[in-house]
């Protein structure tokens, strides 16, 4: 996704700055300008942009700097802060309940990808357990049920719409009566899009929403719309309750900063994000595990989610032992690659290891990528004990780098664009050094601790 390339832009911007012997006036505005152009060119809104630059300039305190304290950590960590305000509307949306019947109603354009979020958030639940049903109440749109359909029987969810009914206000009281009846707890309705707003559109969205009563309207938004975001949630918001966003799409070329000013534009946070077509390519919106990875900090309560989900449990501690000793050995990557392998959509694990996801691993060429590990895996294979459990790069001199490469059939360039790969990764990793170890269920702390 194009947002990284702005996570890119602004660590370049911070790391520039923090080279410049003097931090004075001007050499913070060069770095306040040169982020403000990235965040403008991902399509965040003008305001919240000037707006996040004034903030910034009230917090960082220009006689701290001088006097020597970390320049990046502060300045990064202002920035931080901001982007999460930006991200962050201060209330929680709506969460439905298990077990106690709620409506959600799902807005937005026509394509936006609402029809097949829907699915996906019905999908999302019922894996935890929920009893979700999908009711059409897009009339507007021929094949608009027919896909809903589909998409529910695929998924086995029960569904309701009609090919002959064509008020949308009716087929959504009587889906929701119906379902409200059967017991399900999270009741879905999905209704009408048009190309451009435009009056019937709300006018529709607003005598369903009056006529179902929903508990929660999800406004969808395609990342890819631009600078456009924070006019087309505004008019949404003035038309309906919307209390939640997701953004779809972000799997694609779209710049992203959209998403920004959606929240800004309707005061509610994006809950979810769409990755992909597929049921399942869809996740929880997390503002700083998201703002981290933004900025190449890395998200690491996910991570550390994942080796709790991943990693057998009688291996967990010693891992995290050896982490938190700052002791990242070529075993160490190896046991990663291993558990990366093993730990499924590698695209979607990898973004959430810090370090792995653009260098390593660029979106859409998974496949490549993970050639690329099965290869550093056959030449870490020819490796001995004490090259794998060494975290000296000193002791992998040129004579055990041709023996590797001649044990594992590969080039000597081979094996040093491994060994660089792995140092890398060793200075990224190195910073859990001295981290508590988090239990499962203690990731936040561990995900402030890593922010702060
Ligand atoms: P609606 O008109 O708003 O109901 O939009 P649809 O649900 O029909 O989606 C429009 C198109 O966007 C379809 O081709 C979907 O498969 C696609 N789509 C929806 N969400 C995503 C997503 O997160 N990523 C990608 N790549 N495509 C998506």
């Amino acid at each position: 996704m194009v947002l990284a390339q702005l996570g890119g832009s602004i660590s370049r911007a911070i790391q520039q700055m923090s080279n410049a012997t003097i931090i004075d006036e001007k050499v913070l505005n060069e770095c306040l300008n040169e982020i403000t152009r990235a965040l403008l060119q991902s399509d965040v809104q003008f305001k919240l942009v000037r707006d996040m630059q004034t903030n910034i300039k009230k917090i960082v305190n220009l006689d701290d700097l001088a006097a020597g304290h970390n320049k990046r950590k502060i300045i990064q960590q202002a920035i931080f802060n901001e982007l999460c305000k930006m991200l962050d509307p201060g209330k929680p949306s709506f969460t439905p309940k298990k077990g106690k019947t709620s409506v959600v109603m799902f807005v937005g354009l026509q394509g936006s990808g609402k029809t097949t979020t829907c699915t996906k958030y019905a999908y999302y639940h019922q894996k935890k357990g929920w009893k979700p049903a999908l009711v059409c109440a897009d009339t507007f749109r021929a094949g608009a049920f027919d896909q809903l359909k589909q998409n529910a029987t695929k998924a086995k969810i029960p569904f309701y719409g009609s090919y002959m009914e064509s008020d949308p206000v009716k087929i959504a009281v009587e889906g929701v009566e119906r379902f409200k009846k059967e017991n399900c707890d999270l009741i879905i309705v999905d209704t009408s899009g048009r190309h451009k707003q435009e009056a019937a559109l709300f006018e529709e969205m607003r005598q369903v929403s009056e006529a179902t009563k929903p508990d929660l309207v999800i406004f969808v938004m395609d990342s890819s719309i631009g600078q456009a975001a924070f006019d087309q949630a505004q008019a949404f918001k003035q038309s309906v309750a919307v209390g939640a966003v997701i953004v779809t799409k972000m799997d694609g070329h779209a710049k992203g900063g959209g998403a920004l000013s959606a929240v800004a534009a309707t005061k509610s946070p994006v809950i979810f994000i769409g990755t992909g077509e597929h049921m399942d390519e869809f996740e929880v919106f997390d503002v700083k595990p998201f703002v981290s990875r933004l900025l190449g900090m890395g998200d690491w309560s996910g991570f550390m989610d994942k080796i709790h989900e991943v990693v057998p449990m009688d291996q967990q501690p010693e891992l995290l032992q050896k982490l938190s000793e700052g002791n990242f050995t070529l075993r160490i990557m190896y046991e990663q690659f291993q558990n990366i392998l093993k730990m499924g959509p590698i695209g979607q694990v990898f973004s959430m290891l810090p370090g792995f996801s653009a260098e390593l691993m660029p979106k859409g060429r998974e496949k490549e990528s993970q050639a690329k590990i099965k290869r550093y895996m056959t030449m870490m294979d020819s490796m001995t004990n004490e090259e794998l459990d060494s975290s000296n790069p000193k002791l992998m001199n040129e004579s055990r780098i041709m023996r590797i490469a001649r044990g594992s059939g590969r080039q000597v360039r081979e094996v040093m664009e491994m060994l660089e790969e792995y140092k890398r990764l060793a200075k990224i990793w190195g910073k859990m050094k001295g981290l508590k170890i988090p239990k499962k269920g203690e990731m936040s702390a561990l995900s402030r601790n890593m922010n702060a």
